[in-house]
């Protein structure tokens, strides 16, 4: 068995009772994990705030058989309070970016501080987290007609697309850059 800490952001979780569920985090030490906080023994401490999704925090993991969650202290907390819906819509799209295209158990300290920072200044380049995941924008090309003034990126087939291309994807999974 073996114990570490690390800090890290919460991509989402499964689960509705709250000591049963299982949490998908991006951490600075392993990159992208996914605990266990196991119903049964109420491990967590007292003081511990509950997670939830976009939460920054110092977790404490077990891994025995799998990674188990054993403690953990929230640093911060990412609402859509406070004037500050339109950030807060953003940094879902790109927790769910970050949950879908990085790999797992790969520490990148690049994608790290991209993430710390777009909390500091509240501001998201989506551009710069698709250069963290490994899709350049720069040499990028319009998966349909070519051409190179690409503006969307489809989070579902993970293509680029151009303005007039893009009108003809289904919404609801393109990322407007
Ligand atoms: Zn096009």
């Amino acid at each position: 068995m073996s114990e570490y800490i690390t800090r890290a952001i919460v991509l989402g979780f499964e689960g509705k009772k709250e000591h049963d569920k299982v949490f998908d985090l991006y951490t600075e030490s392993f990159g992208r994990i996914r605990v266990q906080s196991p119903g049964g023994r109420k491990i967590l401490s007292k003081l511990s705030p509950h997670l939830d999704t976009a939460d920054f925090a110092t977790v404490k993991i077990i891994e025995k058989n799998n990674l188990t969650l054993a403690d953990s202290f929230r640093e911060e907390k990412i609402t859509e309070k406070n004037g500050n819906a339109v950030f807060f819509a953003r940094m879902l799209r790109v927790l769910s970016l970050v949950k879908r295209l990085s790999p797992e158990g790969l520490p990148d300290g690049g994608l790290w501080h991209f993430l710390g920072d777009a909390r500091r200044r509240g501001e998201i380049d989506f551009r710069a987290l698709l250069g963290h995941l490994g899709y350049g924008v720069e040499n990028a090309s319009c998966e349909e007609c070519g051409s190179r003034r690409v503006t969307a990126f489809s989070e579902a087939s993970q293509e680029f697309f151009c303005d007039a291309c893009c009108l003809k994807l289904p919404g609801n999974n393109v990322l407007y850059l």
